[in-house]
């Protein structure tokens, strides 16, 4: 196994009903540690670029919208396997078929307002990583 890094977004639902340090503490609990970390408000053409990939998707534009709506909390989350082990710790996307204890299990809201975002893949993890940090914010 490796150390790895992967990209975390606390999504605004979340930020919105106070819950970074619980969903913080879930991460931590995991043996993620968080490498960096700042609160942001996106513009809706920020989060369209970031979320491009889904662009032909049905709900890329409430997608969009939803995450401009309030701020949210970027991350670096680093550990052994990050990426698969913060797949794990989030849970499914639709909180409903999430397993019990995951973050979406116990704080999403829906498949759209699901509390969090991570990285699927080392490639994607390095880009999305790119898109909101330099190598000078990252402290491991
Ligand atoms: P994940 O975030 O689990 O990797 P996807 O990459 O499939 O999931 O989707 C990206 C994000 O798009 C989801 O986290 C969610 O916020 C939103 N989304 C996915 N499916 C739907 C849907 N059916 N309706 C509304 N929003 C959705």
């Amino acid at each position: 196994m490796a150390t790895e890094r992967t990209l975390s977004i606390i999504k605004p639902d979340a930020t919105s009903r106070n819950l970074t340090g619980k969903i913080n503490a879930k991460f931590e609990e995991a043996g993620l540690r968080i490498v960096a970390q700042k609160r942001i408000q996106l513009s809706k053409e920020q989060a369209g670029e970031f979320y491009k990939v889904h662009a032909e998707r049905p709900f890329y534009g409430e997608l969009c919208e939803f995450m401009a709506s309030g701020p949210v909390v970027v991350q670096v989350l680093e550990g052994e396997s990050a990426i698969t082990k913060n797949r794990e710790v989030m849970g499914a996307t639709n909180p409903a078929d999430a397993d019990e204890g995951t973050i979406r299990a116990e704080f999403a809201e829906s498949v759209g307002e699901n509390s969090v975002h991570g990285s699927d893949a080392p490639e994607t993890a390095a880009e999305e990583i790119a898109f909101f940090f330099s190598g000078l914010e990252i402290v491991g």
